[in-house]
């Protein structure tokens, strides 16, 4: 086993076809005996008129008794996880935080952003009044101001999601044009005793290399950030584990000896080997 993959959509987020007993049968073969599902959750997100069904809404009761019918079934052979991503705005964060305060029987959340000021920058739209680098500095400033008011998630997702919505994607991306911003996002995610995720989906998805970039991740590093979980984002059981082995030779190369699992919230560190 590489990793458990902690990053894994199923057919009950919005944007997911994928079966989960395919993505169970895909995990196995590729040797892994433990994953955590983390389908999306993005509370008032804003619906588009041209894609009513892009909710993204959880039926959480449905998938929370459906996922712990489904561990029981499978163990103890093969270590299922329930989670959430759970899509953040600043305008929903007492929402997320109850939902969370409310499920302490969940394993594990990823807090993610996927709107800034209302939109999805996915979207053309999202770029229409801003340069690439403002656009881009806006989505990372929205993170700091999440960490600092909002505790609800154990790992922090795709920080450098933004990258993959650009024009240019990350062409003429620079630390030094956000280096302080991710200094006080990793800082404070370290003083919170939360974590960050490795997320492989930049490699299938045209970026070309993980989530977050090295230099990115180099700053957590110096920082002394130890929590990390390892994630394929994946929306189709076939990339389950995708570029798991690039993403422990990444880790290893730059210092960390343990990635995390998580059982009801609570961390667990492993070597990585
Ligand atoms: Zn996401
Ligand atoms: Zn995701």
């Amino acid at each position: 086993m590489i990793f458990p993959d902690y990053h894994l959509h199923s057919s009950f987020s919005s944007d997911s076809s994928a079966d989960m007993m395919d993505n169970i049968k895909n995990a196995k073969e590729n040797g892994l005996s433990s994953i955590c599902i983390t389908d999306h959750y993005d509370i008032d997100f804003p619906v588009r008129e041209d894609e009513p069904e892009m909710d993204f809404q959880l039926d959480h009761e449905a998938y929370y008794k459906y996922m712990s019918e489904l561990r029981d079934k499978l163990a103890p052979d093969f270590d299922l996880r329930i989670g959430v991503e759970l899509g953040l705005m600043h305008e929903s964060k007492d929402k997320c935080q109850s939902f969370v305060d409310e499920h302490p029987d969940y394993d594990f959340f990823i807090s993610s952003i996927h709107v800034v000021d209302m939109l999805d920058p996915y979207y053309p739209e999202y770029f229409s009044d801003k340069t690439e680098k403002e656009g881009y500095l806006r989505y990372f400033e929205t993170i700091l101001e999440n960490v600092k008011e909002y505790d609800g998630y154990n790992v922090y997702g795709h920080l450098d999601y933004i990258l993959r919505c650009g024009p240019n994607k990350a062409k003429y991306f620079d630390i030094r044009d956000y280096y302080d911003v991710f200094y006080e996002i990793l800082k404070t995610i370290i003083e919170r005793g939360k974590g960050i995720e490795l997320n492989t989906a930049g490699l299938y998805k045209g970026l070309g290399f993980i989530h977050p970039h090295k230099d990115i991740l180099k700053i957590y590093k110096e920082l002394g950030g130890e929590i990390i979980t390892v994630g394929s984002d994946s929306h189709d059981a076939k990339h389950v584990g995708y570029g798991f082995d690039i993403a422990r030779d990444m880790l290893l190369d730059m210092g960390f000896k343990y990635y995390c699992t998580f059982k009801r919230q609570e961390a667990t560190f492993n070597k990585i080997i």
